[in-house]
């Protein structure tokens, strides 16, 4: 069994670039120049030197003493919350930027819904100065301001998008407009391993210098860089995929991806799109989706904004349907409740959507000698409002 892309861009029967004539142009050029030019020299020197002084790379694996004696066992974090703009984000969006610099263009494009990735692709378009526009659905303007000014700050041009929902569906479509009418100097930094081949793909290989550290990591920690399992959030999948890439393999290490259930599975409130949703196919890629029976999207929600995704990656879809990872959920509530038992076990606050991961502890059994890693996506500023709400601070 193959967990990883082949080479039509599938991941078993999901993935694949499922997109409109009009969009054909623009993919065929990344699918058959991305990964030249990521395995170049030239990209990896840069690349590697953008990660570790820009970035702030490796991020620190952390055993996190006293949660672990909580458990009765070892528990690591994966402390990604503590690179610059404060989450995984960044890793994937510096790939982008040098990517199309090489591709010779000139322009960028991102969708985004809370914010965060429009933010870090803002930010790497700052760092080299190039022009970037922003698509992000009406509502979340209004609900994200924070991360508007931000982004405004940084030089870039947000704009609403008024149709639909007015979120990040919306957003993304209007993405995808513009590159079909802009097809010669733009590129379209996609913000997570979703969307048409190769970004999955990409998307995946920027993030997978997580695994990459952490092999590195356990073994000068631990004596073995293969752990017991590995424990991550799942939006559209980067940060998990990127924690579980160079593990996938290495079968006795246990993946677990922690989806959103919101309000509960069995509500209409909820993110949980392996648990309540089927096969179709999703912003240009066959993947798992959560639709109705005429085959509508249905709307998402989560307490944490980065979870909303009616979606997952293709190669989540895969790893759920090939039983190679485990997919657990959280609620609202009961990453609430985890977000603060690490706050006051660490001291660490950490973004709501990592808190599904730390959530999952609950609902596993350890050995006293068990090595569980938690990826920490992010860190819990941008969270505060949500938290001093609920906890009344
Ligand atoms: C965006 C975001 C996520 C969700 O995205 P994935 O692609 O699933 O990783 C998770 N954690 C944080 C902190 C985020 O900002």
């Amino acid at each position: 069994m193959d967990y990883n892309v082949d080479e039509k861009g599938y991941y078993g029967e999901f993935g694949g670039a499922w997109i409109p004539e009009m969009m054909y142009a623009n993919i065929e050029e990344l699918r058959l120049r991305y990964l030249d030019i990521i395995h170049s020299e030239e990209f990896i020197e840069e690349f590697i030197h953008l990660l570790k002084n820009y970035v702030g790379r490796p991020s620190p694996l952390y055993f996190a003493k006293r949660l672990s004696e909580h458990y009765d066992t070892k528990i690591y974090l994966k402390r990604e919350d503590l690179n610059h703009t404060g989450s995984h984000k960044l890793n994937n969006t510096v790939g982008q930027i040098l990517l199309a610099q090489k591709l010779g263009k000139t322009r960028i494009i991102a969708e985004t819904g809370a914010g965060q990735h429009g933010v870090a692709t803002a930010t790497v378009c700052a760092l080299k100065g190039v022009q970037c526009v922003v698509y992000m659905g009406a509502l979340d303007v209004e609900r994200q301001a924070p991360n508007v000014k931000k982004m405004k700050m940084l030089g870039a041009e947000v704009i609403p998008v008024h149709s639909g929902n007015k979120t990040l569906k919306d957003a993304t479509n209007e993405a995808m407009r513009d590159w079909i009418n802009n097809p010669v100097h733009t590129h379209y930094i996609i913000g997570s391993v979703v969307g048409p081949h190769p970004y999955p793909d990409m998307v995946a290989r920027f993030q997978a210098v997580i695994s990459k550290e952490l092999k590195v990591q356990l073994a000068e920690q631990t004596g073995n860089e293969l752990p017991t399992r590995i424990i991550a959030c799942v939006g559209g999948g980067s940060n998990a995929a990127g924690a579980f890439y160079h593990f996938l393999e290495n079968k006795e290490v246990e993946l677990i991806g922690v989806e959103a259930a919101g309000k509960g599975v069995d509500t209409d409130e909820t993110a949980a799109t392996l648990k309540v949703g089927s096969p179709g196919v999703l912003h240009s890629s066959k993947t798992m989706l959560m639709q109705n029976k005429d085959g509508q999207i249905t709307e998402p929600y989560s307490i944490s904004a980065g979870l909303d995704y009616p979606g997952i990656g293709p190669m989540h879809a895969h790893l759920f349907k090939s039983g190679r990872a485990k997919y657990l959920y959280a609620t609202d509530k009961e990453v609430l409740e985890a977000a603060l038992l690490l706050t006051q076990k660490e001291g660490i606050i950490p973004a709501l959507e990592s808190a599904h991961a730390l959530a999952a502890l609950n609902q596993l059994e350890f050995n006293e000698n068990d090595v569980t890693v938690i990826n920490l996506s992010g860190r819990g500023d941008k969270d505060m409002q949500t938290y001093l709400d609920y906890f009344g601070y």
